[in-house]
């Protein structure tokens, strides 16, 4: 962690200059001259030159990442600014009729009634973990500033996305504890969760540090967990469950306050997913073979977790849907992250159970820039000038 006193205990005062980074994000207020003074009495002929486009770099860059611009990551900044035009809070949506159908004894079934809350149970601290391991983890080890400022955007989204499973827990009077404990007690979520937890403990580890190829690609290891094993897959099983809900007009709320969450979960993977391409390319040595049988490794894991997940919240069939479904559809989705970042498809011929949800989802839509522009999203909250 950063130890201000630390740093400049042995230093001249830092000036206003000094209180910038050049190229350490892991030391945001260290003073500029530290390096320079401590490889070399001559001056650093990089120190005070203004910064050039062609000097950013996503991650190990030298250039200083106070400095928004010049851009050279646009696709960062077209996400922050899509993702500003998307903003909403969960108190604007309406959960009266979840409140009397939750609270009617026929409203639902005991297998609905499971499958919400164990639902819940999951997303309640998910969203928790996901902004750890953004605000506490990766956003220290990214030095484009134009992905820092997405990265800020993403950790308020994560903030409201826990507020919206909290409004939905208070609105329908659940037992909070039991709920907000399940990835303690429900050993499907806490096996999920407990997959997760040692990618985000190596980047929040103070002593970690990027900049040789392994610590490189712990990093990027990390990334492709978050962005396409936890957002891009980890959430699909209870997503699909509450909007098949809201199909059948039960939980239409809930199920509206999950669309929202969607529509910017599918963007902060899409972002991830451009984020990691980006460090391929300006890092082409980290993506070897045996790298990429470790991802591959890794998605197998998660399509295995995400299905006994599946299993336990729906032991029969419920909604039209049942647990062998998520097999198939799990490997489709487990599919498109592998052709999104470039790993051979592990589940060739796996077809899409619920064409539906390509239309509510629409993972045709998931762009990233790799592939093409994002046009797709709504940009109703931005004010146009012309
Ligand atoms: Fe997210």
């Amino acid at each position: 962690m950063l130890s201000f006193d630390e740093e400049v205990g042995t230093q001249a005062p830092p000036s206003i200059v000094g209180l910038v980074s050049r190229g350490n994000p892991q030391a945001v207020l260290a003073p500029v001259g530290r390096e320079a003074l401590e490889t070399s009495s001559a001056v650093d002929p990089n120190e005070f030159r203004r910064i050039r486009v062609e000097d950013k770099r996503v991650i190990n860059g030298r250039t200083d990442v106070n400095q928004l611009v010049p851009f050279k990551y646009k696709w960062a900044w077209e996400k922050y600014l899509s993702s500003c035009a998307n903003h909403w809070m969960p108190q604007e949506i309406n959960m009266s009729r979840d409140i009397s159908l939750w609270k009617d004894p026929n409203g639902l079934t005991a297998d609905e009634r499971r499958l919400i809350k164990r639902n819940l149970g999951f997303f309640v601290t998910a969203d928790s973990l996901a902004a750890n391991n953004i605000v506490l983890g990766t956003y220290r080890h990214i030095s484009a500033p134009e992905c820092r400022q997405y990265l800020l955007r993403q950790a308020f989204e994560e903030a409201i996305h826990t507020h919206a499973y909290q409004y939905i827990v208070e609105s329908l009077g659940l037992d909070e504890g039991e709920v907000f404990n399940a990835y303690h007690e429900v050993p499907s979520i806490r096996a999920k969760d407990e997959f997760l937890i040692p990618f985000i403990d190596t980047l929040t580890d103070p002593s970690f540090k990027t900049g040789t190829p392994d610590t490189d690609q712990q990093l990027l290891k990390s990334m492709i967990v978050f962005a396409c094993l936890m957002e891009g897959l980890f959430f699909y099983v209870g997503f699909t469950q509450i909007l098949a809900l809201g199909r059948q007009n039960k939980m239409m709320g809930a199920a509206e306050q999950y669309q929202y969450i969607l529509r910017d979960e599918s963007m902060h993977c899409n972002f991830g997913i451009d984020l990691i391409n980006q460090i391929k390319m300006e890092n082409p040595h980290l993506w070897t073979a045996k790298f990429r049988e470790e991802i591959q490794d890794l998605i197998k894991q998660a399509v295995e977790l995400e299905y006994r997940y599946a299993e336990d919240t729906m032991p029969r069939g419920v909604l039209g849907l049942n647990a062998p479904m998520f097999k198939e559809y799990l490997r489709y989705i487990a599919n498109r992250r592998c052709q999104q970042i470039g790993v051979e498809v592990l589940y060739p011929g796996a077809t899409n159970p619920f064409p539906w949800m390509s239309e509510m989802i629409d993972l045709k839509k998931e762009r990233n820039f790799f592939e093409t522009r994002v046009i797709e999203y709504q940009t109703g909250g931005a004010l146009s000038w012309e």
